[in-house]
């Protein structure tokens, strides 16, 4: 097998994230009429299109080398997998739901009740290191209207804005984790080369759409100040202006805190500050 295989989700939210993810880093494929399989262009890899549930237990056994798959599935598959790099998308929680008028406080006031779950595994484990025995109702979706339909007490859920739990009048009692969408590898690490620049080129792409480039200048004795509100991801580059009381900064700052970073910078001091949104980078 002269090809690396990466195992991608064939349907569904995650199939969309991380076709796009890979475009982005540079490995182009077309996946022609719905098929299973899909050839790089210009690097030796392979894509093969999966149940998202599938690519970690087919990852450890070998039929893919790397994946894109939910941290959650991972877990509940109980396979031995290198995560190789996180991808900030498809972030959500694990969590124990009950009715929202329900009398229950803890996981333990569960006990004797039954828990329907697409993770039994999971559940299975938590109830049991919280001194509850539950009777699981393994199910493979719609999950949020079993309570409803009487068949369980409390659910075991994927929450993520929360508005499935608020349609459905349930409330999260615990969280058991939270997960995010991965990139994976067997132990076996085939063509380690193609698995390491693929690593590489990804991580370029999730650290670009997670951060910013800000410029700005500050008086000199202000410098250290405004490297403590924006320390950047190693270490700002300062450049000498002109007029020697002041210097240029560029520094990384977390996309997320980028408006308020300015603001604080503004009220230090600190004039023509840019933000430049990168799309890609290699730090
Ligand atoms: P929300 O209504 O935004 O809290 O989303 C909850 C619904 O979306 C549940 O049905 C979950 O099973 C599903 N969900 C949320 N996040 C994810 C995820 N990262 N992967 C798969 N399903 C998810």
């Amino acid at each position: 097998m002269s090809h690396l295989r990466i195992g991608l989700p064939s349907k569904g939210r995650l199939a969309d994230q991380a076709a796009e993810l890979l475009g982005l880093a540079g490995l182009n494929f077309r996946r022609q009429n719905r098929g299973l399989f899909a050839r790089v262009g210009g690097l030796p890899v392979d894509i093969t299109f999966l149940r998202t549930d599938d690519i970690p237990l087919l990852c450890a056994e070998g039929a893919i080398d790397m994946g894109i798959t939910g941290g959650d599935l991972i877990e509940e598959a109980g396979v031995e997998l290198v995560t190789r790099l996180p991808l900030d998308v498809g972030r959500c929680r694990l969590s124990v739901c009950v009715p929202e008028e329900a009398a229950i406080a803890t996981p333990a006031d569960l006990d004797g009740r039954r828990v329907a779950t697409s993770f039994p595994r999971i559940t299975e484990r938590y109830f049991s290191q919280h001194q509850a025995r539950v009777h699981l109702v393994p199910l493979s979706g719609s999950v949020e209207i079993m309570i409803a339909l009487g068949v369980a007490d409390a659910i075991v859920d994927l929450v993520q804005t929360g508005s499935t739990l608020a349609a459905n009048r349930l409330r999260v009692l615990t969280d058991i984790d939270s997960y995010e969408t991965v990139l994976i590898q067997n132990s076996r690490a085939r063509m380690p080369e193609v698995a390491d620049l693929i690593v590489r080129r990804l991580e370029g792409v999730v650290i670009a759409r997670g951060w910013s480039l800000l410029e700005y200048n500050i008086p000199k004795a202000k410098l250290e100040d405004a490297e403590r509100i924006a320390p950047g991801f190693n270490s700002p580059t300062v450049n000498a202006l002109e007029d020697e009381a002041w210097c240029a900064v560029q520094v990384m700052v977390e996309r997320k805190n980028v408006i308020g970073v300015m603001d604080e910078l503004e009220q230090l001091g600190a004039t023509a500050i840019l933000e430049t949104k990168i799309t890609n980078c290699r730090l």
